[in-house]
């Protein structure tokens, strides 16, 4: 098996972008593979607002928002000339989502497993869709689910896979993929052990992609999105970014736990583990430049900064000197739990303090109960990071320029032990000023 292909929401927003993808599949898979692929743009942030007015009890809402989508995916299905072929193929999956928001409005709660059973269903479209659409053009393609293989833990919201499970139950996948058929499968969704459909958190297709490329031992995993590749800087706030042609799969990892939201945070361990190429493509101009992720780095000098990120909505939960260091290390093992990143865990003869970004609604939960039980809180910070092989030889100019952004951290300097990263706590509304400045400083070094 050679390549595992993965299309984000943003390559597959309309009929225009999905015969471009297919373009893209027919040219990259001539001779079979596995491709992956996300909910149509916009679709997991629709069901999630029909399952907050469903748990309001709004039910006429939730169903007007359902039905907005339904009519959607009809119309792209439309456009692309399978709607006779598919409907009969959706329509069980749109049943099975109105039946699910109906329960939520009638019992005022959407549970953590609930929502991983609708949430699925933009997965199971898009990707029965991107088959019929194959098929229609003649490239014998076939939807297969990847809840048969994608053998996850039961932290439904933010599942953890399984490799091993994962692994034994990937081998019929491997060998229909190494007599060259084609598949489609799902990202994003996974199976716990008593067999209910899990997440594995916003973002999680990548790391579907990845999981599958090493399950599957494939040569490369592509990740086909909205931009050249990995940039210098997140484009949204730095229009000027440029691409960055090689990095090293550390300078990767550190990008996405910072936040660059284009490679998912846990997609790059199966790369470390595995023994595939990752490359990070624009579905919009497959010719352009693209992003090559190798294990060893491409030579840097020293000082060098590859790249800059940052993630906001992070939350500082502190202890005062004289209480017992304990309760946070406490707090820091049960928001892990809860599916909470962490970005640090600081204790000084002044004081605890934790950092935290509570993504599930179970750690956003904890959090509300830690701040009553006597842990000060403070939300609305961003962690921002500059990460470059080349600070491990000279950080001596990344760290002044951290020191002289005139701003006030909340946290003095984190790094971490690859030695690649430094970062800086900060409220989050001076990034759209501080990640431009910083990046002039990027494109210096
Ligand atoms: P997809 O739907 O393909 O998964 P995402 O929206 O999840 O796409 O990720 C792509 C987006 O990530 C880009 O459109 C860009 O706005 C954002 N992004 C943030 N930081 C970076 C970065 N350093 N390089 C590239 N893109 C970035
Ligand atoms: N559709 C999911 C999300 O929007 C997963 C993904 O796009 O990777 O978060
Ligand atoms: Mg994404």
């Amino acid at each position: 098996m050679r390549k595992v292909l993965k299309f984000g929401g943003t390559s597959l927003g309309s009929a225009g972008a999905l015969q471009r993808a297919a373009g893209i599949i027919r040219e990259e898979l001539p001779r079979g593979g596995l491709v992956v692929v996300s909910a149509l743009s916009g679709t997991t942030d629709a069901l999630l607002r029909a399952m907050e007015a469903a748990s309001r009890g709004e039910r006429e809402a939730a169903r007007e928002q359902a039905a907005t989508l339904w009519r959607r995916h009809l119309g792209v299905a439309r456009d692309l000339g399978v709607l006779e072929a598919l409907e009969p193929l959706w329509a069980p999956e749109f049943q099975r989502l109105a039946g699910l928001l109906e329960g939520m409005g009638l019992l005022w709660e959407a549970s953590p497993r609930a929502r991983d059973a609708a949430l699925a269903v933009g997965e199971t479209l898009s990707a029965l869709l991107v088959a019929e659409f194959l098929n229609a053009q003649g490239t014998g393609a076939r939807f297969a689910d990847a809840r048969s293989v994608l053998k996850t833990d039961s932290h439904h919201g933010r599942a953890r896979p399984r490799p091993e499970a994962l692994r034994q139950a990937a081998g019929p996948w491997r060998q229909a993929l190494e007599a060259g058929e084609l598949w489609v499968t799902q990202g994003f969704l996974g199976a716990a052990p008593d067999g209910s459909t899990t997440t594995l958190g916003r973002g999680g297709s990548d790391t579907s992609a990845t999981l599958l490329g090493e399950a599957l031992d494939a040569e490369e995993v592509q990740i086909w999105t909205d931009v050249d590749g990995v940039l210098t800087a997140d484009p949204s706030l730095v229009p000027e970014a440029r691409p960055i042609p090689a990095m090293s799969l550390r300078e990767a990892a550190a990008l996405s736990a910072f936040g660059a939201k284009v490679l998912h945070a846990d997609a790059l361990a199966p790369v470390g583990r595995g023994g595939f190429r990752l490359v990070v493509a624009n579905t919009h101009r497959p010719d352009g430049c693209r992003t090559l992720i190798l294990r060893e780095a491409p030579p840097r000098r020293p000082g060098e900064i590859t790249s800059v990120a940052y993630k906001e909505g992070v939350w500082a939960l502190r202890l005062p000197a004289e209480a017992d260091l304990e309760r946070l290390a406490d707090a820091a093992f049960r928001l892990q739990e809860t599916g909470a990143a962490r970005y640090g865990l600081l204790a000084t003869p002044e004081g605890g303090l934790l950092l935290v970004r509570p993504e599930t609604e179970a750690a956003r939960n904890l959090v509300e109960a830690l701040a009553a039980e006597g842990l000060q809180v403070e939300s609305g910070l961003a962690v921002v990071a500059l990460v470059g092989e080349g600070l491990r030889e000279g950080r001596g100019r990344a760290l002044a320029i951290l020191a002289n952004l005139h701003a006030e951290p909340i946290a003095g300097l984190l790094a971490g032990d690859t030695g690649i990263a430094l970062a800086l706590v900060l409220p989050q509304e001076r990034l759209p000023l501080l990640i431009p400045q910083l990046h002039r400083h990027v494109l210096e070094s």
